[in-house]
């Protein structure tokens, strides 16, 4: 995490320190650890070999460092979900009490969580309001490139552990440069375009800066200014993207028992299912609904999937099949390699219904509909689901209108989708009944 990525200067030179810490490392999931070394493998040839890594206890691992190189302070950007904040507290008290100063050097926001309020000083939980505020706010420019720096050495190195993608995945370039090259790419050719493709899978449409985001291998600000430069319904589009990013960071901020916890009390009594046979077919992508699986299995090959995927598949597992969020939730938090609790955690709230949703009904996505709406030739679905490649244009969202829909082994739908629409439809009144 770039929260993690420490520097330490002493007479002007500079130690840069990453410490792998194992409460974060063990339930990270195989495709984020993968990318996150190779990102670190990127980070240490950037820096000539000079990346300190260290694994264990960030208190004990960041003290030892600094004390080793006599540091006059440690430089940090601020982490502001729940657990960064704890942790980084604990490591300025430690530090504190050897004279050394924690300096928290920005943030991975344009603008940190918890600087846009209402004028009476309570915090957005709708994302409109929360646009408009952010944007009156305003950020600083993109800090300067701070020129050479003098990497020192210290002792006590370790060795970048080995951690290949789980088998089938393929991850993408990781690095700064990486992250430069696609966003230079995508700022040149699909920008523009933005408004009009965002929505469709099966386009190559988004910016697919994600991880890079996450990373800390880009910055916001660094967006931001490329978009002050440029005019049109896309520029706008992709402003206001990045701010669901800033606006779902300030939510966790003001809200932490929000990465577990219903954003909305009242959604504790809502009823849901153990239905363990729903959840394996829904993660195996074997649903019987093409666009369902079809996104599921693209989060299992690439490490990523399509925002509208992501809200049709979590719509799908939490009103379909009754399973609560935060099993979907842990599943993505585990596959997806730009996995973030505060995206993620209120991407699923929003979808289930119980977080900053602000539609006056109750939303249940049709996995048919949506499909032939945001994929119409049925491209996605047969790039990501072969046992339905044989099926042309727009059949394949619906093998069951043709005779040979089935022939290479697809399955069969797991749930009626209008039934069980009734039934979360049903569900939800009960709980507002209640
Ligand atoms: C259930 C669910 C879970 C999600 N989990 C994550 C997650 O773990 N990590 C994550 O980064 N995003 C998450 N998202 C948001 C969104 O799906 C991804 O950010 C987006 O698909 C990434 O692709 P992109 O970079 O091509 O996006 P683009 O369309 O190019 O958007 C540009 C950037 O804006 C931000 N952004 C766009 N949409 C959203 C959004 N709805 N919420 C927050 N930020 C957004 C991202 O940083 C993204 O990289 C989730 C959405 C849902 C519905």
């Amino acid at each position: 995490m770039p929260s993690s990525v420490l520097w330490l200067p002493r007479d002007g030179d500079v130690l840069a320190l990453y410490v792998l810490d194992p409460a974060l490392w063990g339930p990270a999931g195989g495709p984020r650890r993968s990318y996150l070394l190779r990102s670190l493998q990127a980070m240490d040839a950037s820096t000539g070999g000079h990346l300190h890594l260290r694994r264990g206890d960030p208190v004990e691992q960041v003290v030892r460092a600094a004390a080793e190189v006599s540091a006059a302070a440690v430089h940090v950007a601020a982490d502001f979900g729940p657990y960064g904040r704890r942790r980084d507290a604990a490591v300025e008290r430690a530090l504190a009490a050897r004279d050394i100063a924690l300096v928290r050097t920005g943030s991975p926001y344009a603008v940190s969580p918890g600087r846009v309020s209402k004028s009476d000083g309570e915090p957005y939980s709708v994302y409109t309001p929360f646009y408009r505020a952010w944007r009156e706010h305003g950020w600083r420019a993109p800090a300067a490139d701070s020129g050479e720096l003098r990497w020192t050495r210290a002792a006590g190195a370790q060795r970048l552990p080995a951690e290949p993608a789980p088998p089938g995945l393929a991850l993408p370039p990781s690095g700064e440069e990486a992250a430069q090259r696609r966003w230079a790419a995508f700022r040149d050719s699909g920008l523009a375009e933005y408004a009009d493709t965002r929505n469709r899978p099966d386009l190559d449409g988004t910016s697919q800066l994600s991880h890079h985001l996450k990373w800390g291998e880009i910055h916001p600000r660094t967006l931001l200014a490329d978009l002050t430069t440029r005019r049109g319904k896309g520029v706008e589009t992709y402003r206001k993207e990045l701010a669901w990013r800033e606006f779902y960071a300030d939510v966790l901020f003001r809200r932490p028992d929000s990465a577990r916890e219903h954003f909305r009390p009242d959604f504790a009594a809502m009823r849901y299912d153990d239905a363990d046979d729903r959840l394996a077919a829904w993660r195996e992508g074997r649903t019987g609904y093409p666009f369902v699986d079809a996104g599921m299995r693209q989060l299992r090959t690439e490490g990523w999937m399509h925002n509208r995927l992501r809200m049709v598949v979590a719509s799908f597992l939490v009103k379909d099949l009754h399973v609560g969020w935060r099993h979907g939730s842990r599943h993505f938090l585990r596959w997806l390699r730009d996995g973030d609790l505060a995206s993620n955690n209120h991407g699923w709230q929003w979808v289930a219904g119980s977080g900053t949703d602000a539609a006056p009904y109750y939303r249940v996505f049709n996995p048919v509909t949506q499909g032939l709406r945001f994929d119409p030739a049925g491209e996605y679905v047969r790039r990501h689901v072969a046992e339905l490649r044989h099926l042309p244009g727009a059949a394949a969202h619906e093998p069951w209108e043709h005779p040979d829909g089935y022939a290479h082994g697809y399955p069969r739908r797991v749930v009626d989708h209008g039934v069980e629409r009734v039934e979360a439809l049903a569900r939800y009144a009960e709980l507002r009944e209640a």
